[in-house]
């Protein structure tokens, strides 16, 4: 069934792929799971070998159909890295390709040096991750890329942006948005991006509903990026970012930048997080039932205003791109509690079993007050523009049992 490249010989789905592609027990004394190889360097059977590599790999050359092309140095790949970026590529629906870098800001770094040259521009969705945000305006913008923000869920806006910018490189758009977890419109973003004369490429951070819910290279985008840190490792040990493509040569050129900069996830994470991918569809479908329950029970409490979370948008625009991207809400919601910043304190300092950190994807449950930590360094007009208020809490939910999750959240409320 399985042929030596690791490949299924016909079509499985990704929960099956995920366990029968990608890795040769061959290749490792027949080892079931993949061993751990941490050299950093590869020794080749001849010198003529070496030089091919070194074509292959600068770019000299092109590998012939099943060459297989040997190893050099660990910083520009090793085993356990091909092992994990074969498995992850089919839960991501339409990829080709994959490179993993060591953190998801590596990630996405890599991601811009690659596509965005000094000159270029790029449309990005706001609000965004608080470290994307960094690189754009203490890196990016600093090194001459022309940034060109844009509010999330603003489908014409964004489409204004695109169809006006020059020297267009990339739109990036990240999507739900956190913490409102407002929805951008994938496919209408890469509709206008197509059509712009530049070409630029679509990328989405997928970290919040993906790989298990959202499938942006299946709405048009040409890039997919993960903190890989959240849902993919699950369990808040280890950092790792990923990129896939639908076009494998995108992700050659991703791999010739993380040989430069030497951002490659190393051996050890490598085989962590691959061991985890089998369970990342069941985690993500428990997380999501359990903070749909939550999200869904606390509507009308008396210290609760509003609760974001997909099930409950009333935004008729909100709902239409939540049905036609999404198949599941997520693991992640947030309230407003009445009573500012004071009431989001007491209700994270009376939780029991959600713990007061930022992060979330982890199979435990997390919960912070993002105007005051993760979004804190936004002005108070980008965070009022981003509605996220000081009496704003976020919430990851986790795999525990949701009964025990809801009476936890609901004795938290009824204290504050
Ligand atoms: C955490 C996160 C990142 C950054 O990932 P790291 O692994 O912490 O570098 C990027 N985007 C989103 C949406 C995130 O949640």
């Amino acid at each position: 069934m399985v042929d030596l490249r690791g490949k299924p010989a016909y079509y499985v789905r990704p929960p099956t792929a995920v366990l029968t592609s990608g890795f040769d027990p061959n290749l490792s004394l027949g080892s079931a799971r993949p061993a751990v190889f941490r050299s950093s360097t590869y020794v080749f059977t001849t010198p003529e070998a070496a030089e091919r590599a070194f074509d292959v790999a600068l770019g000299r050359a092109r590998p012939a159909q099943g060459e297989s092309v040997g190893l050099i140095y660990s910083r520009l790949s090793h085993p356990n890295a091909e092992i994990l970026e074969d498995h992850i590529v089919p839960l991501e629906p339409d990829s080709q390709a994959a490179a993993v870098f060591n953190s998801g800001m590596a990630a996405i770094s890599t991601l811009f040096f690659t596509f965005c040259p000094p000159g270029g521009s790029f449309v990005y969705t706001t609000p965004l991750y608080g470290g994307t945000q960094h690189l754009i305006h203490q890196m990016l913008e600093p090194f001459g890329m022309r940034a060109i923000a844009v509010p999330a869920g603003d489908a014409a806006g964004i489409r204004r942006a695109i169809e006006g910018a020059r020297d267009l490189r990339l739109v990036f758009l990240e999507t739900p948005a956190n913490p409102t977890l407002v929805m951008t419109d994938i496919a209408d973003a890469a509709r206008a991006a197509h059509a712009h004369p530049d070409h630029p490429l679509v990328a989405v951070d997928n970290t919040f509903l993906g790989p298990a819910f959202q499938h942006p290279l299946r709405h048009g985008a040409d890039l997919v990026v993960y903190s890989a840190t959240k849902y993919l490792a699950g369990f808040s040990d280890m950092l790792g970012g990923v990129v896939l493509a639908k076009d494998r040569e995108l992700v050659t050129r991703l791999c010739g930048t993380r040989a430069i900069l030497g951002n490659i996830l190393q051996p050890d994470e490598c085989w962590l997080l691959d061991g985890r991918l089998p369970t990342v569809g069941l985690r993500m479908n428990r997380q999501s039932k359990n903070a749909q329950r939550v999200a869904e029970a606390i509507v009308g409490h008396p210290r609760v205003e509003r609760v974001y979370y997909p099930t409950l948008f009333e935004d008729a625009e909100q709902i239409r791109i939540r049905d036609e991207q999404c198949s599941f809400p997520g693991g992640v919601f947030s309230i407003d509690l009445r009573g500012g910043k004071r009431a989001a304190f007491d209700f994270l300092r009376r939780l029991r079993i959600a713990k007061n950190a930022v992060s979330l994807g982890g199979v435990e449950s997390l919960a912070c007050h993002p105007a005051t930590t993760t979004h804190s360094e936004l002005s108070p007009e980008a965070l009022a523009r981003s509605g996220v208020g000081e009496q704003l809490v976020r919430v990851s939910v986790g795999i525990e049992d949701w009964r025990d999750v809801l009476a936890d959240v609901r004795q938290a409320l009824d204290a504050v």
